[in-house]
């Protein structure tokens, strides 16, 4: 099956209602029977009907029949850009329940004045009809994007790395064929920390930036918790060697336009780190694994100790911290990008990014360390010195990082350096392993 984007069209009493779904693969018959409702308020919608390529109307009252439309379109959505047309959307008419009316077999009457409001099969004046369809376009939007995904959905692959609380899989799902991250870390918590660490993973699903790793959602088994992510073919930028300045750059910019969109949600990421920046052949670059959930972070933590080597002075030291914590955070990562080899030669990282908390003293007592000027331009060194000073008031502002020149000349739009490095390099990897 077609895994691209579809827009899906509502055909309404008052007009057409477009809606993009990213992901039709996790689109489930109950979240799209919300949409529909959304937008026609008034009606009872129990179910809603598309036409196949004859014109028939077939119903959809069920996931299965829900899939069966999608797989129907996907194959006529192929067939169209093979013929070089651009697809059409995906129709469907929803279908009211029966009218009160209909239901009064008595034929019972009773006075009562028609309301244009409690009719949507009424004629709306069309700008009041423009108007609320717009309205509900949003809201429609973050319906048919909160998709569900379970267990039953998944089929594990390889294991794509282990970190410090869980193990990240590539995996199938099921029934659409898409490739996902599946990261399940072992929890022994109560159901009751369980559920608030669902919820708090709830604005997940609110996080809607190409910066930002897609979610696709999350659930416990027994005592562990999956949590499944768009998969980037690339992996994450640890396991690259030394990365040109060029191609940094450009992943500067997206590390600073993510953080910006999670700060603009008043989210600190708290775990910037090479290894949490993923790339793909697209040329995409994402943050992952910031900590939205407390509870998950303190839940991990009591398996895990040790101090991160990536975290800025103020947060080794416990005192409290801030958005300038995650600045300091992106100025160590760029630096060992660039250098190859993580900034302070004393501290020895092994495996993973945790350490004794006294082999980190060093970063808050030491003056931070400065990329050798001749190998860098002025403006990179500039740049990772500012992120790294050690004061946190003297790193630049969130609204400053886009405007200091190292960014602003890197911000091109192109995904083109990016996406030629990255398959470059990983054609290297694969011809080294031959
Ligand atoms: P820590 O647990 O300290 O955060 P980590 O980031 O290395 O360390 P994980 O987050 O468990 O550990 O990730 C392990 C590895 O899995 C990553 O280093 C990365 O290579 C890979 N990985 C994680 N998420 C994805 C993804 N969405 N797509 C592809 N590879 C991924
Ligand atoms: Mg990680």
């Amino acid at each position: 099956m077609d895994t691209d984007g579809i827009v899906i069209r509502i055909k309404t009493p008052v007009g057409d209602m477009d809606s993009p779904v990213d992901y039709p693969f996790l689109l489930n018959f109950n979240d799209l029977l919300v949409a529909i409702r959304e937008v026609m308020p008034e009606a009872t919608v129990t179910a809603f009907e598309y036409e196949d390529e004859v014109g028939d109307r077939i119903t959809v009252r069920s996931d299965e029949e829900l899939k069966a439309m999608l797989s129907y379109y996907c194959n006529t959505m192929t067939e169209q850009r093979i013929n070089g047309l651009l697809p059409d959307p995906l129709q469907i008419f929803p279908r009211a329940g029966k009218t009160p009316g209909i239901r009064n077999i008595h034929g019972l009457k009773v006075n009562t004045r028609p309301s244009p409001a409690n009719d949507c099969a009424q004629t709306v004046p069309n700008a009041a009809a423009n108007n609320s369809l717009k309205k509900s376009s949003a809201e429609l939007k973050r319906i048919l994007s909160n998709g569900q995904i379970n267990g039953q959905d998944i089929e594990y692959q390889e294991q794509l790395g282990h970190g410090n609380g869980g193990t990240v899989y590539k995996a199938n799902h099921l029934s659409y064929k898409r490739v996902l991250a599946v990261k399940v870390i072992p929890l022994d918590i109560t159901v009751e920390l369980q559920k608030q660490i669902m919820s708090e993973l709830e604005i997940l699903y609110k996080c809607d930036s190409p910066y930002i790793i897609t979610f696709f959602g999350a659930f416990f088994v027994e005592n562990r918790i999956s949590i499944c992510t768009e998969f980037m073919d690339g992996g994450s930028l640890d396991v690259y060697k030394r990365i040109p300045e060029y191609v940094l750059g450009r992943i500067a910019v997206a590390v600073v336009k993510g953080l910006t969109y999670l700060w603009s949600l008043k989210i600190l990421h708290r775990d910037v780190k090479p290894s949490n920046m993923l790339v793909n052949t697209r040329g995409q670059v994402k943050l992952c694994d910031f900590g939205v959930s407390t509870q998950l972070v303190n839940s991990i933590a009591k398996t895990y100790v040790g101090t991160n080597a990536y975290m800025a002075p103020e947060r080794i030291s416990g005192e409290q911290y801030g958005i300038h914590a995650d600045v300091w955070s992106v100025g160590i990562s760029l630096m060992e990008l660039a250098l190859g080899m993580f900034p302070y030669p004393q501290i020895q990282k092994n495996q993973g990014s945790l350490m004794p908390l006294q082999l980190l003293q060093c970063i808050v007592d030491e003056d931070p360390p400065v990329l050798p000027v001749g190998q860098f331009s002025e403006t990179f060194v500039h740049f990772v010195t500012q992120c790294m000073k050690r004061q946190p008031k003297e790193r630049p502002a969130p609204n400053n990082l886009m405007e200091h020149p190292f960014i602003a000349q890197h911000n091109d739009g192109s995904a083109e350096v990016v996406s030629q490095w990255v398959s470059h390099s990983l054609e290297e990897r694969r011809r080294l392993q031959v």
